[in-house]
C-alpha cells in the first residue's frame, strides 16, 4: 500500500486510541470482544460492532487503523461468521514484514477498538437455499477450495449450511503447511460429523500427520482431480487464498472440464 512506504508512523501501535468519537460516514465502531490463538501465526479476533447489519455467508469487510497523526491503513478481512446480529468473527494470519497483520494478530486485546466498513461483496456468498430445503431435494453441489488462511468465508459457507441443516452436498479441499496450521479445526470436524455433512479433504504441503496416505506436496491438478465434485455434477465452486494458488487452481478447474461461469474466487494477495 503506497501510503505505507511514504510515512514513518506505525499506525498500527496508536490506533486503538486514534478511532474517531463519531464514525466517520459508513464505518462502523468495533470493540474487541475476544482474540484467541487461531494457529501458531493467526487469531481469531471477535468483534461487538456497533450498527451492524449483519452479514452472509462468504462477506468481507475492511479493518482501518488511523495514527494520531491521521496516517491511516486499511485491509480487507474475510468474516467468518454469518447471519443477523452484531458479533462478528474474523482471523488473521500474521505476514512477518506486513504492516497491519502483526498488529491484529499479536497486539489487539479484548476491549480495543477499531474502525471496520462493510459487510462487502455481493459476489463471493453462499446462502441456504430455502425452496430446495423445503422440498428436501438437493440443489446444485457445493465444492469449497481454500489455500491457508483462504479457509475463512468458506468456514463461513460450511457452517451457514450446516446449521440450516441444508441438504446441498457440501466438499471442501483445503491446503495447510501442516496440521497445525488448519483453521477452524474442531469447528470443521464437527461439521463433518453433523447430519448435512462437509465432506472434509485436507491437503498439507510441508508436514504431514504420522501415517497420512501422502507425503506434503503443494497441491497439483493430478491431486485437484481426485479431491473435488467431477465437473459433470456440476458444482459451483469457491476458491479463496493467495492470488497465486487461487489462478492457479481456476486454471486446473477450468482444464478439468468446469465451466468457468461456475467458479468464484477471492485472491486475497501476495504470489
Ligand atoms: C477480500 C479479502 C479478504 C481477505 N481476508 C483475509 C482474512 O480473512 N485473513 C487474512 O489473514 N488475510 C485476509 N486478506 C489479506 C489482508 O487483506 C492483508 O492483505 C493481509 O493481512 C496482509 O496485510 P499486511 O498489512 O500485514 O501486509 P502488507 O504490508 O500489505 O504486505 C506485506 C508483504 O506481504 C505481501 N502480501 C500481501 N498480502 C499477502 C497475502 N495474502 N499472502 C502473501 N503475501 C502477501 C505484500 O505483497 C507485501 O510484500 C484478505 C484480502 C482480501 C482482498
Amino acid at each position: 500500500m503506497s501510503e505505507a512506504t511514504a510515512q514513518t508512523t506505525s499506525p498500527a501501535a496508536a490506533s486503538a486510541a486514534a478511532v474517531p468519537a463519531v464514525p466517520r460516514s459508513g464505518w462502523h465502531v468495533a470493540t474487541v470482544a475476544s482474540t484467541r490463538r487461531e494457529t501458531p501465526n493467526a487469531s481469531r479476533i471477535e468483534l461487538e460492532v456497533d450498527g451492524w447489519p449483519g452479514n452472509a455467508a462468504g462477506q468481507h469487510l475492511d479493518v482501518r487503523l488511523t495514527a494520531p497523526d491521521g496516517y491511516t491503513a486499511t485491509r480487507s478481512y474475510s468474516i467468518a461468521s454469518s447471519g443477523a446480529g452484531t458479533r462478528v468473527t474474523l482471523a488473521v494470519d500474521r505476514l512477518p514484514d506486513g504492516e497491519v497483520s502483526p498488529y491484529l494478530v499479536d497486539d489487539v486485546r479484548a476491549g480495543d477498538m477499531l474502525e471496520v466498513h462493510g459487510p462487502l461483496g455481493a459476489f463471493f456468498v453462499w446462502a441456504p437455499d430455502a425452496a430446495h430445503a423445503a422440498a428436501a431435494v438437493d440443489a446444485r453441489p457445493v465444492q469449497l477450495i481454500a489455500g491457508g488462511s483462504g479457509v475463512v468465508p468458506l468456514y463461513a459457507m460450511a457452517e451457514a449450511h450446516g446449521v440450516a441443516q441444508d441438504p446441498t452436498r457440501f466438499r471442501l479441499l483445503y491446503s495447510v503447511r501442516s496440521p497445525d496450521d488448519v483453521y477452524f479445526a474442531d469447528e470443521l470436524r464437527r461439521l463433518a460429523e453433523a447430519s448435512a455433512p462437509l465432506q472434509l479433504d485436507l491437503v498439507y504441503t510441508r508436514r504431514a500427520p504420522d501415517g497420512w496416505r501422502t507425503p506434503p506436496a503443494r497441491i497439483t491438478r493430478e491431486v485437484l482431480e481426485s479431491a473435488v465434485i467431477p465437473a459433470a455434477e456440476r458444482p459451483r465452486v469457491f476458491v479463496c487464498g493467495s492470488t497465486g494458488f487461487v489462478e492457479r487452481v481456476a486454471d486446473w478447474l477450468v482444464e478439468l472440464g468446469h465451466d468457468a461461469r461456475s467458479i468464484r474466487t477471492e485472491r486475497y494477495g501476495g504470489t
